[in-house]
């Protein structure tokens, strides 16, 4: 295996402790992720050097603090391949990145327009585009997918219809691991003229994202999926797209001037950044992704691979055992049942056994019951697990099955 494995946990401590008296098994990546110590280092030294307000200062410290924050915002361009450090628009993360493109596309949406979705959404790529059509009188479409979870494309070209104003689809789903041909997607909604969102919430942490090749209008994600910290994201937007939409929030630094009477709004990415926007968070973030460049995020997905292809063997071979999402293309995120066990009662055996996963519906509530489940336990891996943790993942599997039967 091509990453040095040891020394990468070295930069996460929190991986190193004891849950009920077991090792910990942090599989609960899809999340959030741990954070390496170069990620937590940086928010230390801008506290202890550099913190000021941004944008507003004539003095050093605001200088600097401006400086390093917009160099934050240019490195994120660069990893994502943007045109323009512009097009970055700090936000809390995928859910408000997400609210902010469906309050900006507001005014744009007529009744009986359409929004086509697919039946795989996270309840943040779901929730805001059936409130703004509901309000708009406008409808929601639902793409469906296949046997295996992957989306189904001959019915999604049946849809792209001229009366689609987006099509918002994830690149990986958070539920069934499938990775969404999104190149693709794109394509084929950019010849009948309609734009594209990908939630990259998963995306981020398990792929390369190049949107200048993926030719995407935006592209959302969260910083706290990708070893960054929490309340930090992203909304990438095309600039001929971005720059003609509403704002989103009012206030402070997304002006241009301000009278009682009237305001004229700044330009991009400002426009979009109301009120102090949260500099550490972005510069944890520009650490972040500088540490996972460090390594090489072709490595990453390859050895992740890895780690899913393993586990799924292991859990394959384990009686009454469903894999839920069995694409061809599917990224390191295993959802699965066990007979008629209630997957709330596998994790909490798994919980007593040192294995952190994830049970429920995943905030993917409409998929969940299509599929039939009360829910799923589901597994999610990243950079610092290991084979070994894979092994013993997969044995206590097997103990917790044999104890709930
Ligand atoms: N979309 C997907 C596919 C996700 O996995 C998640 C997080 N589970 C989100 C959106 C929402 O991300 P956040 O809570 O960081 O805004």
């Amino acid at each position: 295996m091509a990453l040095n494995i040891d020394k990468i946990r070295e930069d996460f401590p929190i991986l190193n402790q004891q849950v009920n008296g077991k090792p910990l098994i942090y599989f609960d990546n899809a999340a959030t992720t741990q954070k390496p110590l170069q990620v937590i280092q940086r928010l230390t030294d801008y506290y202890l050097k550099e913190n000021s307000n941004v944008h507003r200062g004539v003095h050093h410290l605001s200088q600097v603090a401006t400086e390093v924050y917009e160099n934050a915002r240019q490195y994120v361009a660069d990893y994502i391949h943007a045109e323009e450090s512009s097009e970055i628009i700090f936000t809390r993360g995928t859910t408000e990145s997400i609210n902010l493109l469906s309050s900006a596309l507001r005014p744009l949406i007529e009744p009986n327009d359409e929004i086509l979705i697919s039946a795989m959404e996270h309840h943040s790529n779901l929730v805001p585009w059936q409130q703004l059509c509901e309000e708009r009188k406008a409808k929601l479409k639902i793409i469906s997918i296949n046997e295996d979870g992957s989306l189904d494309m001959d019915q999604l070209k049946k849809m792209l219809k001229p009366q689609v104003k987006l099509l918002a689809v994830t690149h990986i789903s958070n539920v069934l691991g499938t990775i969404n041909p999104v190149e693709e997607i794109v394509r084929i909604s950019h010849e009948k003229g309609i734009p594209v969102l990908l939630d990259g919430a998963q995306g981020i942490a398990h792929s390369t994202v190049d949107v200048k090749a993926l030719d995407v209008d935006f592209y959302a994600f969260s910083g706290h999926k990708v070893y960054a910290p929490m309340g930090i994201g992203v909304l990438y937007g095309r600039k001929s797209r971005l720059s003609k939409l509403a704002p989103y929030q009012f206030g402070g630094d997304m002006i241009d001037q301000v009278s009682f009477e009237k305001t004229s709004f700044s330009q991009l990415p400002y426009k979009y950044e109301a009120g102090t926007p949260n500099v550490p968070g972005a510069l944890g973030l520009e650490a972040a992704l500088r540490y996972i460049s460090g390594i090489g995020m072709t490595e990453i997905c390859q050895y992740e691979d890895e780690l899913l292809k393993m586990a799924t063997e292991k859990l394959e071979a384990i009686d009454g055992m469903r894999i839920i999402g069995q694409a061809k293309e599917k990224a390191a995120v295993l959802s699965f049942v066990v007979n008629d066990i209630h997957p709330y009662d596998l994790g909490t055996l798994l919980d007593q056994l040192g294995v952190a996963v994830r049970t429920g519906h995943h905030c993917a509530q409409p998929l969940i019951d299509s599929l039939g489940l009360p829910g799923t336990v589901r597994a999610s891996f990243a950079l610092y697990n290991t084979p070994q943790e894979v092994e013993a993942f997969a044995k206590a599997v097997e103990k917790a099955v044999s104890m709930l039967r």
